[in-house]
Order: structure tokens, then C-alpha cells, then sequence
């Protein structure tokens, strides 16, 4: 039986991350000690101290892997990564800040022993301001009511998925990765756990308002296509709202608006105006995202990787399946063509 914790960092206060790794090592050696685990810290393209106190880490404990990515590619990237190098039978990717707390992992394993391919865990309740949970709360209502696949309220990126959910996110070709998405779109037998999130232990969030809305604009188009068919539904409205002014005008030819007011016209073409832009906005966003899919550039390059022994046990072994990584030589960036 083989874990992999993977977790993405992007300037992480030292303190979190050392933390991080002592309670999980504490929490997995007290309650599941025949367990083999490994923890890859993903660093996505820090600009502080983090890569050089990851290092340290990973001096100190034989656990610890870490990978580097070549610049900022976002958290979804960056835990695609993970995922692309984890050899655990169970993978388990959670934050860098403790807000998801290492203690709960062996809940997390004995939904898994029971044989959950998913176990994703829920916030029922979390300590941040209402200015961030409420809109987080109305985008999953929205998503859900406009999406094909049920996406869990208020599920975080804290959960364990089984080696055959691993191995299908790997496979699966786009580049846009919106896990809270993909992960119950694949399917497979899923236990929800909630929780109370814990408040960040120090430091400050590195999600930037433009960095939650590229999310949010992502999940959307990635699961939903209503925002097309609002754009019809938007102009058959308008054709018909037309047509019924014209009906008027030719049925009552002496009437006020026939007659005297352009002003009603004037409103009535900045309708439709501001429609047409809305509607172009629409379309150009699922444009963007399918010009990016086209494109094919992999979600994320391998800068370094430390840690990955090549040896003869799979699980050490740094044969990662994800199209473009470092390969088995540490501190060396190829590229590893499909
Ligand atoms: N993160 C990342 N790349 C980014 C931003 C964040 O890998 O560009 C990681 C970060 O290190 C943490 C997780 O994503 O492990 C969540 O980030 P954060 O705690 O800043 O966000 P919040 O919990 O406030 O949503
Ligand atoms: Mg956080």
C-alpha cells in the first residue's frame, strides 16, 4: 500500500511548509505505520526563499520529492504535475498553508480501504471573509444549475483520488485543467467528507482576484456550453421583440411612438448594441479557451525535480507519464516528446 501527498506551492511561508510535512509524517507513522508514503511539493515558479527551504526539506526527510516547475502556471497546473509524477496506489493532493488539515488523512485512507475511488472533502463551514466565501458560494450554485455533471459545493482541492483516477486525469488530452470539474467527471464510486477548514497559518492567499476569475471563466466554459445558447436565446428574444415593434408601428401608424420619439428607437438600438457585444464577449471566451486546447502547449514544463531515485521499485522510480517533465536526470530541463 502506497501513498503519494502532493502539494502545490507557490511562495509559502517556511514555517507552513516544514509544519506541513512534520504533523503529516506524525498523523501517517501513528495511525497507518505499515503505510510507504512519498510527499511531492510541487513549486510553481516561486519568486521568494520557498525553492531553497523546499530543498532544505527535502535534505531532511527521504520522503520528500520535490519538482520544480519553469515558471508560474497556476495551482491546477502545478497539482497536474503532481499528479504526473505521483507512483502512490493513493494520491492525495492537498494546500501548502495547513487549511487542510494532515490530521484528517487517515480518514481520507479508510474511505479509500473501503474501496472509494474518490474521497473529496466538503467546507461546512470556514473562517474566511464573506466577501470570498459568498461569491464562491453563488458560482457553484450557477455551475452546477448550467452544467452536465454534478460539480460538489464548496469542495476544495483537498482529496484522494485511487490510481485509476490518477492514471485517467493523466490521460485525458486538454490543457485547461479545472479538477473540481474533471475529478467527478470521471466518475468511479466518490464518498464526500466535510470538513471545517482551518484559517491560512501565515502568510498571505497568492490567489489574486484576476487569478480567481481566469478559475471561474475556466470551469465555466470547460463544463458548460448555456453561455452559447444564451447568446441564441438573447437573439431570438431581441428578433422577436422587433418584429413586435414593427407589428405596432404598421398597425398603428398614428401613434406616439410612429409619429414623434426617435427616442424610443435610440433606446431600442442600444439594446440590441449591447446585446451583440455581450454576445461576441460570450463567444470570444470559448474562442480564447479553444485556441489554447489547439494550440497543444503542455499545462505546465519541469524545471528540476529532486528526489526521484531511479531504481527498480516503481513507486521511487521518476518515469512520470505526463507528456512534457523532466525526466529521470535531476537538475536537468528536456522535454519529453509524446
Ligand atoms: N498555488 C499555486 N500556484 C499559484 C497560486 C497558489 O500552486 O499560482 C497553491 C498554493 O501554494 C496553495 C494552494 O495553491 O498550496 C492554494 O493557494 P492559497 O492558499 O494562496 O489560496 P486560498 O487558500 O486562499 O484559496
Ligand atoms: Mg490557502
Amino acid at each position: 500500500m502506497k501513498l503519494s501527498v502532493i502539494v502545490p506551492v507557490y511562495n509559502e511561508e517556511p514555517n507552513n511548509l516544514a509544519q506541513l510535512v512534520l504533523r503529516l509524517k506524525e498523523v501517517l507513522s501513528h495511525n497507518c505505520p505499515e503505510l510507504d508514503f512519498e510527499i511531492i511539493f510541487i513549486d510553481d515558479g516561486s519568486q521568494n526563499q520557498t525553492r531553497v527551504y523546499l530543498k532544505e526539506l527535502q535534505a531532511q526527510h527521504q520522503e520528500v520529492r520535490l519538482v520544480f516547475l519553469s515558471r508560474n502556471f497556476g495551482e491546477q497546473a502545478a497539482i497536474a504535475a503532481g499528479l504526473a509524477h505521483a507512483r502512490g496506489e493513493a494520491v492525495i493532493n492537498m494546500d501548502s498553508d495547513l487549511q487542510d488539515p494532515p490530521e484528517m488523512l487517515p480518514q481520507l485512507l479508510a474511505f479509500w480501504k473501503e474501496g472509494y475511488d474518490v474521497v473529496y472533502t466538503r467546507q461546512v463551514s470556514r473562517h474566511e471573509p464573506v466577501s470570498k466565501t459568498l461569491p464562491a458560494y453563488l458560482f457553484y450554485r450557477l455551475l452546477n444549475s448550467i452544467s452536465d455533471i454534478h460539480i460538489p459545493h464548496d469542495a476544495g482541492e483537498f482529496r484522494l483520488m485511487s490510481r485509476r483516477v490518477v492514471d485517467t486525469l493523466n490521460e485525458m488530452p486538454e490543457k485547461t485543467r479545472f479538477l473540481r470539474g474533471l475529478v467527478p467527471w470521471v466518475g468511479f464510486s466518490t464518498k464526500e467528507l466535510p470538513f471545517t477548514r482551518e484559517d491560512r497559518q501565515s502568510g498571505q492567499t497568492s490567489y489574486t482576484l484576476k487569478k480567481l476569475v481566469k478559475l471561474a471563466v475556466d470551469a465555466l466554459i470547460s463544463f458548460s456550453n448555456a453561455p452559447l445558447f444564451l447568446v441564441s436565446t438573447l437573439g431570438v428574444l431581441v428578433l422577436l421583440a422587433v418584429l413586435v415593434n414593427v407589428a405596432y408601428l404598421i398597425l398603428n401608424p398614428q401613434s406616439v411612438a410612429a409619429t414623434s420619439t426617435s427616442n424610443f428607437l435610440l433606446i431600442e438600438l442600444e439594446a440590441i448594441a449591447g446585446i451583440q457585444i455581450l454576445a461576441v464577449g460570450i463567444i470570444a471566451a470559448y474562442v480564447a479557451q479553444l485556441i489554447n486546447e489547439v494550440r497543444g502547449r503542455p499545462t505546465y514544463i519541469v524545471a528540476e525535480t529532486f528526489g526521484f531515485q531511479k531504481s527498480a521499485n516503481s513507486f521511487e522510480a521518476d518515469t512520470a507519464s505526463s507528456k512534457l517533465t523532466a525526466g529521470a536526470t535531476e537538475q536537468n530541463l528536456f522535454l519529453k516528446a509524446n
